[in-house]
């Protein structure tokens, strides 16, 4: 399966749906991860954000693009969309993951809106929970018991925001996997709300010969 996962600044992917691209890398599926700002305005380290973000999209071996937008200012309009658009023509993206666009930060509700814009035809969009998010009612949860250290080594690569400046707070990261796999009956789990989602039932589950399918064909 081939997916997009979009954010508006770097750590935001990591942290919204880490552990579920770690899921889709071990499966196989084809990773694209587009950020819409460089992440400027944020404290930086002697390292630029980007570069961290690098970093991290190649732990997961994903293709990284860049929306090139200024932070703080992705804008309401055609451009973000554009890039979205572009972006998701160039992965050939079967799932999206965006931002929900209940935020307080700007940057998210603007990439969320591109996001969803952008998608419209899409089957399949999944959004994701940032620290300034408000009012998130998931009801998609991604068991990824296998994945929360693993999870936990993608935000470090975000040096800047982790390790120095404490933005990103891990423990907190791993007691949100705990809590949400408690709602969805695992141990670990991500949460999202589902804009749209068409689940395929494994073809291996019809069986071929049954009066059920018969009818259907007479
Ligand atoms: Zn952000």
């Amino acid at each position: 399966m081939k997916i997009l996962a979009v954010g508006a600044h770097p750590d935001d992917i990591e942290l919204g749906c880490g552990g579920a691209l770690l899921m889709h890398a071990a499966r196989g599926d084809e990773i694209t991860m587009l950020v819409m700002t460089s992440g400027e305005e944020g404290p930086q380290n002697e390292r630029s954000r980007m570069a961290e973000q690098h970093d991290a999209a190649a732990m997961l071996g994903g293709t990284l693009l860049w929306g090139g937008f200024p932070d703080g200012a992705i804008p309401n309009d055609r451009s973000a969309v554009n890039i979205v658009q572009d972006a998701m023509v160039t992965s050939g993206a079967e799932l999206v993951y965006c931002h929900t666009p209940q935020d307080t930060h700007q940057d998210h509700r603007a990439a969320s809106s591109a996001v969803l814009s952008a998608s419209r035809r899409a089957s399949r969009v999944l959004m994701y929970e940032s620290p300034t998010s408000v009012t998130f009612e998931p009801t998609i949860f991604i068991d990824i018991g296998m994945f929360v250290e693993a999870k936990l080594d993608l935000l470090r690569a975000h040096v800047s925001q982790v390790l120095k400046n404490g933005l990103v707070d891990l423990e907190a990261v791993e007691a949100q996997a705990r809590y949400y796999g408690f709602r969805a009956r695992v141990r670990y789990a991500e949460a999202f709300a589902s804009e749209r989602f068409l689940w395929e039932l494994p073809v291996g589950a019809i069986v071929p010969h049954s009066s059920t399918l018969l009818a259907v064909r007479a």
